[in-house]
């Protein structure tokens, strides 16, 4: 499919997130995959006087966000552009503070840590994600549930992986079952687990455990929230044409430099090359995609996903290869891309309809990979 200059490619999902594991490091066992994307220092780049480039990492993947200035701000001076990109980095420590499991004094490590199951104050934000998160749960019967955190880090996806590599999972004995959990570990991790035993409280905003064991992950949502927040800045400061990307997780709104609408080209899952699969255009959208094709580490010829099935307590198994969701919060179709990986192609193929959700699958299969799309998603997809 021909791109235009003004066509912003989404790497794949596999290439985007794990690439560097959300909130973190890229964990030594993941260290396999091939990251595509180039990870650059926070930088801002005017490119044409009409548009503000702001790039960096954040969240253990990569940020890029466009901004076109209005026509009367078209030669605003660099120290406005320098504001600009020192705002969005703070929006983005900020929610690094608040909900980072790789940070011990994050608001959510606290509330991790924390043993009582009394109300436990924290930032409005964090309620607001957890909040979402405990919705998508109900609507998706659990597949989505932000209490996965044991499973993931047991599995090796989370932070007990730490920076020196050492691994708080005790190894089973045995080559071949190195690295993978112990059946006790797992059954453990299980009771701890359900997204029924976390309340949340408006005013004063705080959250509550029936167990205090329980731990919260918000690797599966947190980077669209962080995607909606920075474009209500933009908002609020009087942007109405920019482009916000983190990670894959992107929502854009008005028209590009050229003036023409925002267009997204989504990747076909290959691990080994790049190829453009489908383009959709966006106008005050989201778009969100999950897939495993890349985020996954092999043990004696296994694939384990980084995506865990909350029923079972294992990596998903089935033949998704990767999902993208439309929506018009970032947040929520980021949740909703994990939850139908977990729910697999039937499944949440049938929730995606139930729903009226934009929400195109591409499946693995022995000839190669088959896409199926929602009716609701032909409205965004750009044909040539
Ligand atoms: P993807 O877009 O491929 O779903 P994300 O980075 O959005 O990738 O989310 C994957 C992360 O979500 C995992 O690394 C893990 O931390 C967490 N996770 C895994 N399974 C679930 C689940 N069933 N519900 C919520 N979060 C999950
Ligand atoms: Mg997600």
């Amino acid at each position: 499919m021909p791109l235009n200059n003004e066509t912003h490619i989404l790497p794949s999902r596999g290439a985007a997130a794990s690439r560097c594991t959300a909130f973190g490091l890229p964990s030594k066992m993941i260290a396999v995959i091939l990251c595509t994307v180039a990870l650059s220092l926070p930088g801002c780049d005017t490119g044409s006087p009409d548009i503000l480039h702001h790039t960096g990492t954040t969240m253990g993947t990569y940020y890029a966000i466009k901004v076109v200035k209005p026509l009367q701000d078209a030669h605003a001076g660099d120290t406005e552009t320098k504001q600009l990109g020192h705002n969005i980095e703070r929006i983005l420590t900020q929610i690094n503070a608040e909900m980072s499991t790789y940070r011990k004094d994050s608001a959510l490590s606290r509330f991790n840590a924390s043993t009582g199951t009394d109300w436990f104050p924290v930032p409005e934000d964090l309620y607001t994600v957890v909040t979402e998160a405990l919705e998508i749960s109900r609507l998706t019967d659990g597949a989505f549930d932000i209490t996965v955190g044991p499973l993931v880090n047991l599995w090796g996806f989370g932070p007990a992986m730490d920076k020196s590599g050492n691994e708080a999972i005790d190894p089973v004995p045995g080559e071949a079952a190195a690295l993978l959990p112990r059946t006790e570990d797992l059954r453990d991790a299980m009771a701890r687990i359900g997204y029924g035993k976390i309340s949340t409280r408006a005013t004063p905003p705080a959250l509550r455990k029936d167990d205090p064991r329980v731990y919260l992950d918000l690797s599966a949502i947190a980077k669209g929230f962080a995607v909606d927040k920075i474009a209500e800045y933009l908002e609020k400061k009087g942007f109405s044409s920019y482009l916000v990307d983190i990670g894959g997780e992107l929502r854009a709104k008005g028209k590009n430099a050229a003036g023409t609408p925002w267009r997204v080209a989504i990747e076909k899952p290959t691990p080994d090359r790049r190829a453009i699969h489908r383009i959709v255009a966006l106008d005050g959208h989201a778009v969100a995609t999950s897939g495993d094709y890349r985020n996954f580490f092999e043990k004696a010829g296994k694939r384990y996903s980084h995506t865990i099935d909350p029923k079972t307590g294992q990596p998903v198994t089935h033949n998704l290869a990767s999902v993208t969701v439309i929506g018009e919060s970032a947040m929520r179709s980021d949740a909703m891309a994990t939850a139908i990986s977990v729910l697999g192609p039937e499944t949440g193929y049938a929730l995606a309809v139930r729903e009226n959700m934009p929400v195109w699958l591409i499946t693995k299969t022995e000839a190669g990979f088959s896409d199926r799309n929602t009716q609701a998603f032909t409205e965004f997809v750009v044909t040539e």
